[in-house]
């Protein structure tokens, strides 16, 4: 259609955004004030179970609505808040919007999960299981809608305290995930051991599915071995229907992806959901794909 091949279609929401690069070192000493001023928001990305097309939650994603600079993407100052300490305090802020946020779509009968993104910093504060604890009650919320990401990087850092705190958090009910899957170094000998629940494809292998054979030989073979060890498997990056398809086809259990729908403003996404679950069904059955 003539919506399609418009040109910036891929800015449909109005969200671009700054990304890469580094943060100027005088933007580092804004960061904190930043967060006092309410200046980081979070946008919301659809998780999609690809048998049924139907949204089971979304990720919480940070931005920084920085008042000359524009909207700057979490590559330009997630990085700086690790190094600095501030990953702390945002972790608690992003936590405590995300909810907030997920328990206002659950009373108006959207009943998605919400997804946060932990840094190690995060995993290694002796106060996060409280602060998860705190920040569900807070917003009357039971602990099985909130989905907790970590990099297998992150989890390796210190695993006998990582076993630990995974090990409460997922006792509490939350559920956990490994992020970017395959872009670290550890084994899944070692990952199954830890009380995970899903693994997130990284990017890298999904957006290379349709015309490269070793990056569909990699996520098959996740998602069979995943399949033994009981984890779900998540695909993230998916950009287009054909990669859905195949991934339909290797039975992956949930995507993510420009394809299905970008981050969005909370306010846009009951009508993204909406797009979504009304589009997806059709695709994996193969209606309107030409591949
Ligand atoms: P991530 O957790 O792996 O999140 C997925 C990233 O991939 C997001 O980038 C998302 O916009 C992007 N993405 C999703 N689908 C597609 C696609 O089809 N194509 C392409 N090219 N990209 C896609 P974003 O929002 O820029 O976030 C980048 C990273 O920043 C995140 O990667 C996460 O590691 C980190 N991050 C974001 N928010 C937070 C946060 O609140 N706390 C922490 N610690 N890290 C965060
Ligand atoms: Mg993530
Ligand atoms: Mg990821
Ligand atoms: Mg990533």
């Amino acid at each position: 259609s003539a919506a399609k091949e418009r040109p910036g279609r891929t800015a449909r929401y109005g969200v671009e955004m700054e990304t890469g690069g580094n943060l100027a070192p005088s933007l580092i000493g804004e960061l904190r004030g930043a967060l006092d001023r309410g200046e980081i928001v979070l946008h919301y990305q659809p998780q999609v179970e690809v048998r049924t097309g139907r949204v089971l939650g979304v990720e919480a994603l940070a931005r920084w609505q920085h008042p000359e600079h524009g909207l700057l993407g979490p590559d330009s100052f997630i990085a700086a808040a690790e190094r600095t300490g501030i990953i702390g305090p945002l972790t608690q802020y992003v936590l405590d919007r995300a909810l907030a946020q997920c328990a206002i779509w659950r009373r108006a009968g959207l009943p998605l999960t919400v997804a946060v993104n932990l840094s190690v910093r995060n995993l290694l504060d002796p106060g996060l299981v409280d602060d998860v604890r705190a920040a569900l009650s807070r917003h009357g919320l039971e602990a099985n809608v909130l989905e907790l990401e970590i990099t297998e990087g992150t989890a390796m850092v210190d695993p006998r305290r990582s076993l630990q705190v995974l090990g409460t958090l997922a006792d509490m009910g939350v559920l956990l995930s490994i992020d970017d899957y395959g872009t670290g170094h550890s084994s899944l000998a070692y990952l199954q051991r830890l009380p995970v629940r899903r693994l997130k494809i990284d990017r890298s292998f999904v957006t290379g599915l349709v015309d490269d054979e070793p990056s569909a030989a990699i996520v098959r073979s996740t998602i069979e071995l995943a399949r033994h060890l009981g984890l779900d498997v998540v695909a993230e990056g998916v950009e287009d229907d054909v990669t859905l398809l195949r991934l339909h086809a290797m039975a992956c259990f949930a995507v993510q992806g420009f394809g299905l729908g970008r981050p969005v403003p909370p306010l846009l996404l009951p009508d993204l959901v909406d797009q979504i679950e009304a589009r997806v069904p059709d695709v994996v059955r193969g209606l309107g794909v030409v591949d």
